[in-house]
């Protein structure tokens, strides 16, 4: 055997998953510590929306102190920015994401019945809701099929050659075309946990790496 793509026909993408989330495991991904913080789809997008440019630990952070105080879009509508600034300030753009956290917690309030909305288009109308965010907010909140490509999606898709992209928006197409919808909802979580612990942004470790031997390791 000699590729990823006669890997992927002999063992399937459930293996290829179930090898990265294994990885991930092994070296404690923060990725797979979230489950227990996140149950509610408000909790999904606060923590979405505080993710951007932010290391999960931190994230987790900020988003167990937000919720511990505000965890309906009521009470975080009610709260002054700069007491969301103060409860968040250890996320990367915290000024930027207080005033989009308390928008977006208005206008749940006033056009949605205090409910996040599991639809896309009226997900990516909230302030700091891109397409990352609500991908994220549908598949782990709302259980839709969507593929979330955050930084280390689209990394680990390049480099094992799934895609030869530039920007996230062809990546999350061109997955769509080549992994079946049953892996979609899987995929971001697997490929996090993964690129936080061994296909690493700066220094990957292909020398551990269980994949090496298929890897064409494109761009490293
Ligand atoms: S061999 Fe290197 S580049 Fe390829 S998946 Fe593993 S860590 Fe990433």
């Amino acid at each position: 055997m000699s590729s990823l793509e006669d890997f992927i026909s002999q063992n399937g993408w459930e293996k290829l998953l179930d090898i990265m989330v294994e990885e991930g495991k092994r070296r404690n991904a923060p990725v797979l510590t979230l489950k227990e913080y996140l149950t509610e789809p408000f909790q999904h997008l606060v923590f979405a929306i505080l993710s951007a440019r932010t290391r999960d630990e931190q994230t987790v952070k900020a988003a167990k102190r937000l919720i511990e105080v505000a965890d309906t879009p009521e009470k975080l509508a009610s709260l002054p920015v700069e007491e969301i600034e103060k409860l968040i300030s250890n996320a990367g753009f915290y000024r930027n994401k207080a005033k989009n956290l308390k928008a977006m917690a208005e206008i749940l309030v006033k056009n949605h019945s205090s409910k996040v909305p599991d639809d896309f288009n009226q997900l990516t109308e909230l302030p700091g809701v891109g397409r990352k965010t609500a991908n994220v907010v549908l598949s782990y909140a709302f259980n839709k099929n969507t593929i979330a490509v955050d930084t280390h999606v689209h990394r680990i898709s390049n480099r094992l050659g799934f895609v030869k992209t530039k920007y996230p928006i062809e990546t999350e197409r061109e997955l769509e075309r080549i992994v079946p919808v049953k892996y979609w909802r899987r995929l971001n979580r697997a490929m996090v946990a993964f690129g936080q612990t061994v296909c690493k942004p700066l220094k990957p470790l292909c020398q551990e790496c269980p994949l090496g031997v298929f890897c064409p390791k494109i761009g490293v």
